[in-house]
């Protein structure tokens, strides 16, 4: 089957590629790709700019909804035609203290679909059984595909830092992530402001349908002076940020008032200079989060199934796998949201 590889570390190094489809171990499945969505990590695996371990060659892609073609023997709980995503953390250790609350995310030794085995960029994907969750009724392939970024933003905003109702929320970075974290936080009550640059006007626009009570244009506006406002001189009670972006932390280290929530959502890839003293001063609740655990994709697909996250808004393009340059420039010039590749032309 034709998949898009990785093909050895180092900038670039991604193409099309013949894969031969392996048969099945012991309690693994078949997934037949129905819908896969570009993350923007796999924008960093493209660049080699990214510290999550990558064992090439490798069929790219992980935020990815499909259909169970193939079930490997002793595979009990699945069944053919049964329409799936996949939890994405293919091996863990399951005795470690993070694995054995759960934290698989965090395990020494996670190996993670699209970085270390096959992923979600090709025709089918071999997955183990115990990772297939089943979409619900009402939550169609192009939904399912929203799982696995959704279940971060839960794992970052519901599970890690807590909103409270009306806390107000900075999000920076109004990325697919940013786009996400913020219906994430209106549906715990929280009330969010969005902050972008000039290049995310149609993406800020989108926030405001999506809920957000404000948006800014970093570049343009004066974010902090019009934040300080908003929040009777203080700033808010948390700031997401979202962006990667060394100005984007800076932006929300400011904007966070004292005895705040400050987490770092999105990843820079590299060491970045920032005035972290501020930590002090302002006596932040500090944290990060880094993907998710099963906790997080099970209410992720639960509020997928309640319709209180619009998702389908967040769809710009689908390319076919075969213009996946296209595809991937078009990301990297920061057009659209989220872009999806088909697998099947
Ligand atoms: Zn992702
Ligand atoms: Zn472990």
């Amino acid at each position: 089957m034709r998949a898009l590889v990785k093909t050895a570390r180092g900038p670039g190094n991604m193409e099309l590629r013949e894969v031969a489809e392996r048969p099945l171990d012991s309690g693994e499945v078949r997934i037949e790709v129905r819908s896969a969505g570009i993350c923007g990590s796999d924008l960093h695996i493209y660049h080699d700019q990214i510290n999550i371990p990558i064992r090439t060659p490798v069929v790219v892609g992980h935020e990815f909804s499909g259909q169970v073609a193939e079930i490997g023997p002793g595979v009990e709980k699945a069944r053919v035609g049964d329409k799936v995503t996949a939890l994405t953390a293919i091996r863990y250790c399951a005795h470690c203290r993070y694995c054995r609350s759960e934290f698989y995310n965090l395990c020494p030794d996670r190996e993670t679909l699209g970085y270390m085995h096959n992923g979600a960029f090709a025709p089918t994907t071999i997955v183990p059984a115990r990772n297939v969750l089943t979409l619900p009724e009402n939550v169609d392939f192009r939904a399912g595909a929203f799982t696995e970024p959704l279940a971060c933003c839960v794992h970052a905003v519901t599970e890690l830092t807590g909103v409270s109702a009306r806390d107000v929320v900075a999000i920076v970075g109004p990325g697919a992530i940013g786009l996400l974290c913020l219906q994430v936080v209106l549906t715990e009550g929280g009330r969010a402001i969005v902050y972008g640059t000039r290049d995310d006007a149609a993406r800020l626009e989108l926030a405001r349908k999506l809920g957000a009570d404000h948006t800014m244009v970093v570049d343009e506006e004066d974010a902090l002076g019009q934040t300080l406002e908003l929040t009777e001189g203080y700033g808010v009670d948390i700031a997401l940020e979202c962006s990667g972006h060394p100005d984007g932390a800076s932006l929300a280290l400011q904007l966070v008032r004292k005895q705040g929530k400050y987490t770092q959502v999105g990843l820079f890839g590299r060491p970045i200079n920032i005035d972290f003293e501020q930590i002090a001063f302002k006596e932040l609740q500090t944290t990060g989060s880094l993907g998710q655990k099963p906790t997080a994709w099970k209410r992720s697909l639960d509020l997928l199934a309640s319709g209180k996250i619009d998702v389908h808004s967040l769809i710009s393009h689908t390319f076919p796998l075969s213009q996946w340059q296209e595809a991937f420039a078009t990301f990297q010039k920061r057009e659209g949201v989220k872009l999806f590749l088909d697998v099947n032309t």
